[in-house]
Formats: C-alpha cells, sequence, structure tokens
C-alpha cells in the first residue's frame, strides 16, 4: 500500500532495526540506560538546551512539559486546533487541573500577539493564572516564521510567561528553512520533539528544556506512567532517526512540492498557502471528497479523502509512487460524469 494518511505510519528500516537490536541497554529508571542517556545527550545538544528527556509518545511529552510549567489552577495559551489542546484527550485539565485558553491560529500558524495579550488574567481572585504559552512548529505543515518566534519570545519576556513549542515536527520546520535546529529552539524555554514521524523511529518522543526542568518532568514522567526500563532499543532507533533521516525531510518537503503541482495542473484545488513542507491540503467538491477514498483504497492508495483531504508524505513514499497517484487522480476525475452532464448534476463513479 502506498500510504499518505501521516508521516506516523513510517516503517522502521532495515538499518535502523539491526541498530536497535545491537542496543547497549540497563534500566533508564535508575539512569542506566547508556543509549537513552546518548539519546538525551544528544536532543540536548542539537536543540541547544541544557537537558532532554526520552518519552513513549508526543502526547506524553507535551503532557509532562505542562504538567511541569503549570500548577492546579493555572493557564496555558494555545491555539484552537493546536494537537495539546484538542487532540490530546483533555489531558492537561483531567490529569493536571490546567486550565487550557484556546485561541484562533492566524492562516500562517501563528497565535496573533495582541490576542494572545488580550486573554492574559490579570491578577484577580476571579480567574485562572496565565503562566503559559504554548506555540506549534510546524501547525499543519505550515513553518512559523523566524521574526515571529524571536517576537513572541521577546512577548513571553515581558509577561512573565513561559514558552512551549509543540515541536513534534520541528525538524522539518528547520530542514525547510535551512537552519539548524537550535536556530529556532533559542526562542522557547521547552520543546517537544517526536521522533515516530518522518523521522521513522518506531516509538518516541523527546523534551528539552533547562536542567531544572528536565529533572522536575523526570518525575512527573515516572507518575504518568512513562519510566521505561530497557528503553535503549528504543533510544537507538531514536538515535539512527537523527542520524540518518533528518536531512532526507527535504525529499518529502519536494515530493509535496511536485504532487501539489500537479494536482493543480489536474484542476485540484490546493489550500493556500500549500506544501511548505510535507502536508498538502486539499479542497474537493463533495461527491469527489465521498468517493475518492475507497476508490484510492481499491487500487492501492491510503488516505484521509473529505472535503478537506490531507496527504502527507514521509520516508516511505517515493516519486514512483507519486506519480502512480497522480495517475489515478487523473482516471478518477476522467471517470466522474460533469455536472449537468444529463444526470440532474448526480455526478459517480463508473467503475
Ligand atoms: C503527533 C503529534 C503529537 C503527539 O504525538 P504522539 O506521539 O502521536 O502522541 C503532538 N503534537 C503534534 C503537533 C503532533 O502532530
Amino acid at each position: 500500500m502506498i500510504d499518505l494518511r501521516s508521516d506516523t505510519v513510517t516503517q522502521p528500516s532495515k538499518a535502523m532495526r539491526q541498530a536497535m537490536a545491537d542496543a547497549a541497554v540497563g534500566d533508564d529508571v535508575y539512569g542506566d540506560d547508556p543509549s537513552v542517556n546518548q539519546l538525551e545527550r544528544e536532543a540536548a545538544t542539537l536543540s541547544g538546551k541544557e537537558a532532554a528527556l526520552f518519552l513513549p509518545t508526543g502526547t506524553q511529552a507535551n503532557l509532562v512539559a505542562l504538567l511541569t510549567h503549570c500548577q492546579r489552577g493555572e493557564e496555558y495559551i494555545v491555539g484552537q486546533k493546536a494537537h495539546n489542546y484538542m487532540y490530546e484527550a483533555g489531558g492537561a485539565a483531567v490529569l493536571g487541573s490546567i486550565q487550557p485558553q484556546p485561541i484562533d491560529a492566524a492562516e500562517d500558524g501563528t497565535l496573533p500577539l495582541d490576542i494572545v495579550a488580550s486573554v492574559i488574567k490579570p491578577d484577580d481572585v476571579h480567574f485562572a493564572r496565565t503562566r503559559l504559552l504554548c506555540l506549534e512548529n510546524t501547525h499543519n505543515g505550515k513553518v512559523l516564521p523566524l521574526d515571529y518566534l524571536h517576537q513572541a519570545w521577546a512577548f513571553t519576556r515581558k509577561k512573565k510567561l513561559a514558552l512551549h513549542m509543540d515541536g513534534a515536527r520541528i525538524f522539518n520546520a528547520a530542514v525547510a528553512m535551512k537552519v539548524p535546529l537550535s536556530t529556532l529552539t533559542q526562542y522557547c524555554d521547552t520543546l517537544t520533539i517526536c521522533l515516530s514521524k518522518g523521522l521513522g523511529a518506531p516509538v518516541g518522543s523527546l523534551l528539552c528544556g533547562s536542567s531544572e526542568f528536565i529533572k522536575q518532568a523526570r518525575r512527573w514522567r515516572k507518575m504518568v506512567g512513562g519510566g521505561m526500563r530497557q528503553a535503549g532499543i528504543l533510544a537507538q532507533g531514536a538515535i539512527y532517526a537523527l542520524h540518518h533521516n533528518v536531512e532526507r525531510l527535504r525529499e518529502d518537503h519536494d515530493n509535496t512540492q511536485w504532487l501539489a503541482e500537479q494536482l493543480s495542473g489536474l484542476g485540484v484545488e490546493v489550500i493556500a498557502p500549500g506544501a511548505q513542507t510535507n502536508m498538502l491540503f486539499l479542497r474537493l467538491p463533495a461527491n469527489e471528497a465521498s468517493q475518492l477514498g475507497p476508490w484510492m483504497k481499491q487500487r492501492g492508495i491510503l488516505m484521509n479523502a473529505g472535503p478537506v483531504t490531507r496527504l502527507v508524505t514521509h520516508l516511505d513514499i517515493s516519486r514512483e509512487d507519486l506519480i502512480r497517484l497522480v495517475d489515478l487522480w487523473r482516471e478518477f476525475k476522467g471517470r466522474i460524469a460533469t455536472p449537468g452532464s444529463g444526470d440532474g448534476g448526480a455526478r459517480t463513479i463508473y467503475g
């Protein structure tokens, strides 16, 4: 199958599996796992932070970050569609008694700072205490501009807020901007990174921050059940990913760009600005939206098709796969009767 549903579907390569099989391991709760320790050191260096923590998932990494930044009755400001508001089952509220203050993101994925300023609560018994601003980079495949990161950083210093970056795909941002990771991460107190998406590791995320922050986060990780034992097997997959799969993200970006051009050429509407990194969003007419997914699946292509369709490229998607997709898409469009062509506009796919 050619799987364009997400970059989470990547398979660990043979070489990655070999590195995992050969991992030196120990009990990481005792701090004894040399592979986890190596991964955490490398992550700290790459992100320009003092320390890092290896966790099983990005959701847990964000949760632990929130639990460490905010106490009960405190608040974080976050995008309405951000993963750590919308897609983490309300964990910060349920498990931390931390109140989210969601706001709409701008078209480019940034949270407008004048709106952020307007929702910061004054020191008054009526209100939760606002502690933290959470940004997401990339957000729906969009790269947050560097001058925005700089402004958000200066803003949070002035307002005495901490800044957490959900950087599940921050390496996509760094590669797209052709800058080292630390150029982006200098503008946040803490960040999370997913190793199990475009980087191709089977499991794992990182939380990076100051030594003191990571020390506290380590306790929260234990509390929520993320203290793993011989986790070096997973850490070696992650180290392999950091060493081999970062620069190649560029291929995914080039592939998305290419696909955007090809599909536009077929008359498919690409939602602006489109294809900055490894995600392409398309707007489909209702009849196409309902039929495209099953039609493609029968032909070996998996996608989350709908009125807004997201296609995601990753290390298991080649240019040849995309050529096949474009050919099939052309055939699909050819088989949809045009509106008003004798069937009252009800369009059907034949075959
Ligand atoms: C995938 C994702 C996460 C969470 O990662 P999981 O490992 O799936 O829990 C967090 N933030 C963003 C932006 C993501 O895309």
